[in-house]
């Protein structure tokens, strides 16, 4: 009898490499076709919310994860001009006693190796590097993906985890490109051994905000690193600027900041930025034996902190969908999509209203922070509940 044709996940993320193993645990064959040359684990840090968690255990990965993760001593926004607490969310044992699970913050490249190395131990996952998917078309068995080098593979299903640009999203959906909303981020890693005196701040996850712009920086890899995000409007966001030219503009860009900005601004790498880009909300992510998920299926701005997560919780969901669906791939999909939609909307459409939330100026910064003056922990955290207290997995 001929070997049943692999479930194929375009893009090998955090979000594919969640669905491979999900389905791979549930003796599903699974083929990831990733456009790099090479799996090899990337990025910058990234900061997870105790959501996450129950979808670690049920891919049997919590203690290795755990063993990568800093949990930040507070969650703190401050104001980007007067440098006065706006809020605070404590993480230690309130938190826990509230949430469960921690709040953490890993290594991109930490996080990414514990999935690579979760899938190559499952025998009916394979990887595979220097596969770009450039189209598909469904078939009487399943789908034809095709590779940008010309190749042309045979799957059950294919799963698009493709990301902010997604092929396979673009042969489901007629509609642009992302839509930038005007803003830039640029990310750095320093050793916290030269971070300068003068930056107070260094266990906590800390968010500066600012009319136009905001920064994050937390620790990383049990305090060794520092992560650093500069995230600013610009006119020129879709531009390559040239080097001198772009400085001045960060220079002005923070010129009203408080002190300790402009001495985290002149550590920025200025080289590599992200235009900031989200999609709206679409009710249909797929058809038939095709789906999509992670920023593929539903992009969001950064406010929360949670597209990984987002797309970490898809994975599962839809590793257990089409196990209950018992092979029936576009009912499985279909119930995966229907679990999805709400929680993934709710948390793009809440985003952007965060963003400006982040960046008020004006009276908005004046009411803002007289407003969030009279928070109680207990009311943070009700704000947080429906995203932090996680989902029931099928
Ligand atoms: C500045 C910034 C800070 C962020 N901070 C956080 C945070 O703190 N916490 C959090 O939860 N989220 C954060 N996010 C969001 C998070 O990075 C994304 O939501 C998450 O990476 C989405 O995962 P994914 O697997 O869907 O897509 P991606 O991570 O984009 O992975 C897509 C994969 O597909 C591959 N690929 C692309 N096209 C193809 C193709 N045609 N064929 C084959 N492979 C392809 C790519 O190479 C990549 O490996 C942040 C984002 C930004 C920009």
């Amino acid at each position: 009898m001929a070997e049943p044709l692999p479930i194929l996940v375009a893009g090998g993320g955090l979000g594919g490499l969640s669905a491979a193993l999900a389905l791979g645990r549930r003796g599903f064959s699974v083929r990831v076709l990733e456009q790099a040359a090479e799996f090899a684990p990337i990025g910058y840090g990234i900061q997870l919310g105790p959501n996450v968690f129950p979808m670690f255990a049920r891919l049997g990965i919590t203690e290795d994860v755990m063993r990568e993760a800093t949990v930040p001593k507070n969650i703190l926004m401050l104001d980007a001009l007067s440098g006065e607490e706006v809020t605070h969310i404590p993480t230690g044992p309130v938190f826990r006693a509230r949430f469960t699970y921690p709040y953490i913050i890993i290594h991109r490249e930490d996080i990414h190796r514990v999935l690579i190395d979760a899938c190559a131990a499952v025998p009916s996952i394979m990887l595979e590097g220097g596969a770009g998917v450039a189209g598909f078309a469904e078939t009487d068995e399943g789908v034809r993906v095709t590779l940008a080098d010309g190749r042309s593979i045979e799957g059950a299903a294919l799963i698009g985890a493709d990301g902010l640009r997604s092929a396979v999203r673009a042969g489901l959906v007629s509609e642009g490109d992302p839509v930038p909303i005007g803003y830039v981020a640029h990310r750095t890693i320093v050793p916290m051994e030269e971070l300068p005196a003068r930056i107070p701040y260094r266990e906590e996850s800390v968010l500066w905000g600012g009319p136009g712009f905001h920064i994050v920086h937390y620790p990383l890899r049990h305090g060794t690193l520092f992560n650093l995000v500069a995230v600013f409007r610009t006119a020129t966001f879709a531009e390559r600027l040239d080097p001198h030219a772009y400085t001045a503009e960060v220079r002005k860009t923070y010129a009203d900041a408080h002190p300790v900005l402009k001495t985290l601004t002149d550590m920025m790498d200025l080289d590599r930025r992200w235009i900031i880009a989200d999609r709206a909300p679409i009710r249909h992510w797929g058809r038939g034996r095709v789906t999509l998920l992670g920023d593929a299926a539903h992009p969001v701005l950064q406010s929360f902190a949670q597209g990984a997560c987002m797309a970490i919780e898809d994975g599962v969901v839809l590793g257990e969908s089409v196990a209950q669906a018992e092979g029936d791939f576009a009912a499985g999909f279909a119930r995966y999509a229907k679990a999805r939609l709400l929680r993934t909307a709710r948390l793009g459409l809440e985003s952007r209203a965060i963003w400006s939330f982040y960046h008020a100026e004006g009276i908005a910064r004046d009411v803002r922070n007289d407003m969030c003056a009279r928070w109680q922990d207990e009311d943070l955290f009700r704000c947080l509940a429906w995203l932090y207290d996680g989902i029931e997995l099928p």
